[in-house]
């Protein structure tokens, strides 16, 4: 099987330390033969008033010399839109003139503004899970996107997860729309490192997935330091021999 991570973050995005060099000659060294970075695009009005615009055609400049200098690993210049079906209207035209693979897409903010990819005081309420899994259902229906990223995020905080029956119709409504948009599911390991100590979206989820005729994974470290970054056993047990590795879906 083929050793890649498609969700890595590093010096360009604002809450990385990883340096690009390092990045590469670690992957090297693991014998990975891909990896994307995939840097923050967040474009809602908070975030663009703290973090500014970043500049794309920098971003794409620092990947062609990274991948001109490591030619030993094919490397990816990826790129995680945040809430994209919230700002698609200001991302599309912004990410239209350059190659950008693998999209990933990603829900990080609620409609009352909660930030649910962070450690919150209190765990989310049914109707914010709910609105939750709302918003990744328009991200799937509405984005053009290659990959639908930390499905779950909001639960990687905590040891135990809220009950998500009332939402079972809803996440098996997005693996509908996914599979038939050929958007990849991604199998995050950030969740690993925290409290929760599962992959996200779980492996029940994975089997749902499946189950509806899923075969398109995508495999994410989620690094922002590169202790992060690295081999995951359980991460290459969880992909199956039938299971394709993720397509290019957003076709210029
Ligand atoms: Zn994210
Ligand atoms: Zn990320």
């Amino acid at each position: 099987m083929k050793r890649y991570d498609f969700h890595i973050h590093t010096e360009f995005s604002y809450d990385s330390r990883i340096k690009g060099v390092e990045l590469l000659q670690k992957a090297i060294d693991l014998q990975y033969d891909e990896i994307a970075i995939t840097e923050h695009l967040d474009l809602l009005p908070q975030e663009l008033s703290i973090y500014g615009l970043p500049s794309l055609s920098r971003y794409c400049a620092y990947i062609a010399k990274l991948q001109r200098d490591f030619p030993a690993i094919t490397l990816h210049c990826g790129i995680e839109i945040g809430d994209y079906h919230l700002v698609k209207e200001f991302a599309k035209p912004l990410i239209e003139s350059f190659e950008l693979f693998p999209i990933l897409g990603s829900v990080h903010f609620l409609k009352d503004h909660t930030n649910v990819a962070i450690l919150l005081s209190s765990p989310l309420t049914k109707a914010q899970v709910i609105d939750y899994y709302e918003n990744n259902l328009r991200l799937v229906s509405e984005c053009d996107i290659d990959v639908l990223a930390h499905l779950g995020v909001y639960k990687r905080y905590y040891t135990e997860a809220a009950p998500e029956d009332c939402v079972l119709p809803l996440i098996t409504e997005i693996f509908r729309v996914m599979i038939q948009r050929n958007i990849a599911l991604e199998l995050n390991f950030s969740s690993l490192r925290k409290a929760y100590q599962s992959v996200i979206p779980e492996p029940q989820y994975i089997d749902l997935y499946r189950s509806l005729g899923g075969n398109l994974f995508s495999l994410g470290s989620d690094a922002h330091r590169i202790d992060h970054f690295g081999i995951t056993r359980l991460a290459e047990s969880l992909i199956g021999e039938h299971d394709t590795p993720i397509k290019r879906v957003v076709t210029k």
